[in-house]
Formats: structure tokens, C-alpha cells, sequence
């Protein structure tokens, strides 16, 4: 498994203007300064206790993802240096993010997490739910929050017609807010669906696996 060959193959595949947010959960920081290496300077955790442990082994100018499920009490750790949270998914995430920016006297960029599978596991905002969200953020009710944005995660299936109908239904409440005020992300599409993603409208996709390799989680 060569690290650079598959950073070269993902990113020719990504037209200009679709960010890449490199997804190096469970991944050694050693493989992290490999790709900071090749130019990528936008990564992605979904532990908070696993990105305390890297963050301060990595260069600086790293631009830190949060893209799994973060708990209210966790915020505070990340509050001073994560770059955008993508899996905010209730208000009361909200409210406290926005707390702990504020101590910090910053704003903190996040996207609401829409839910869009068929699974009811995943976690997140019913559109109309994140519509309200998004208008209450516009009225200035979480003044440490900007939301820059959406992120979906697809069922897990070989069905990619289904899979296509979950993004554009994502892409359409996308483009519903974008009406209220202009957003700038649209997060959706992993290793294996990416690039059914891009064709839906995404222009940001989390890519973990088909860079650095399969996660073992045994370990
Ligand atoms: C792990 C993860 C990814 C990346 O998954 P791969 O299949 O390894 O590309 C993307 N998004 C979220 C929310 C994840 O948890």
C-alpha cells in the first residue's frame, strides 16, 4: 500500500473546486506527515480523544476536521484550535460550541449534519430541522457558530442508485438554504462513493481509506 500513489489517484480524480478532507482516524501520525508532505493540509478525526493525541505532533497549520458524533462535554478540548466541526447533529452541540468559541473569541465553522440514509442509526438533522437551525443561527442566536455548510453520509450499500437518490436529496436542502443565505459546503462522499457524490453537487468529500490504506481496528 503506497501512501502517495493513492493521494496522487484520489486527487486526479477530483475536479477543481471539490475539496479533499483527508480522514486519518485510527492512521499513525506518521502517515498524517506523509501526506501533509504531498500538500494536504485539511484533515479529518471523529474521536476527540484521538485528535488531542495527534494534534500536538503535527504541524500547525493543519486545518483539523471533526467529522464524527461530538459529545457536549468534549467540545471545550477542541474549541481552541479545531478548523470546522461537519458532524454537529443537535442544538444543544450547537449552543455549546458556540459557548466555547466564545471563550476563545473565535467563531467556529461548522456544517449541520443532515440525516439522508435509509439506516436510522446515523446520527444528525432532519431537513427541516437543520432549515430551522440554520434560520435561528441567522438571527443570531449562536454567535460562536458559523455555519459554513452541509454534510450527509449515504447508506452503506452496493445500491448506487439509492445511494445517488440520498445525496441529490441532500443537495436539494442544500440548495434551499443556500437561498436564505450562501453556504459554502457541501460535505458528502467517502472512499467508495466520492465520486457519485461529486456528480450530486458535492465539492468537499472525506476520503480515508482509499489514501491510507484499511483501518484496523484490532489494534
Ligand atoms: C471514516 C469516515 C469517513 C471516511 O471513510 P472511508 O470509507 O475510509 O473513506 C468519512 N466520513 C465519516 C463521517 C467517517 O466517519
Amino acid at each position: 500500500m503506497d501512501i502517495k500513489e493513492n493521494y496522487n489517484i484520489i486527487k486526479e480524480q477530483l475536479p477543481d473546486g471539490v475539496q479533499l478532507v483527508a480522514v486519518s482516524k485510527t492512521h499513525p501520525v506518521s502517515a498524517i506527515q506523509e501526506v501533509y508532505d504531498l500538500g494536504q493540509k485539511v484533515f479529518g478525526e471523529n474521536k476527540v480523544q484521538e485528535l488531542m493525541e495527534k494534534y500536538p505532533l503535527l504541524p500547525k497549520d493543519i486545518q483539523w476536521h471533526l467529522i464524527g458524533h461530538l459529545q457536549t462535554n468534549k467540545v471545550k478540548y477542541i474549541a481552541e484550535f479545531i478548523d470546522t466541526i461537519q458532524s454537529v447533529d443537535s442544538e444543544k452541540v450547537l449552543l455549546e460550541i458556540s459557548k466555547e468559541a466564545g471563550k476563545h473569541n473565535r467563531k467556529i465553522k461548522v456544517l449541520l449534519q443532515v440525516k439522508i440514509a435509509a439506516e436510522d442509526s446515523k446520527f444528525g438533522f432532519e431537513p427541516l430541522e437543520a432549515k430551522e437551525m440554520f434560520q435561528r443561527s441567522m438571527s443570531g442566536e449562536f454567535p460562536g457558530v458559523e455555519i459554513t455548510g452541509l454534510m450527509g453520509m449515504a447508506t452503506f450499500t452496493e445500491d448506487k442508485e439509492q445511494v445517488k437518490r440520498e445525496f441529490l436529496t441532500l443537495k436539494k436542502v442544500f440548495d434551499e438554504l443556500n437561498q436564505l443565505k450562501k453556504l459554502d459546503t457541501l460535505s458528502m462522499g467517502m472512499s467508495d462513493d466520492f465520486p457519485v457524490a461529486i456528480e450530486c453537487g458535492a465539492n468537499s468529500v472525506r476520503v480515508g481509506s482509499a489514501i491510507f490504506g484499511r483501518r484496523d481496528y484490532s489494534k
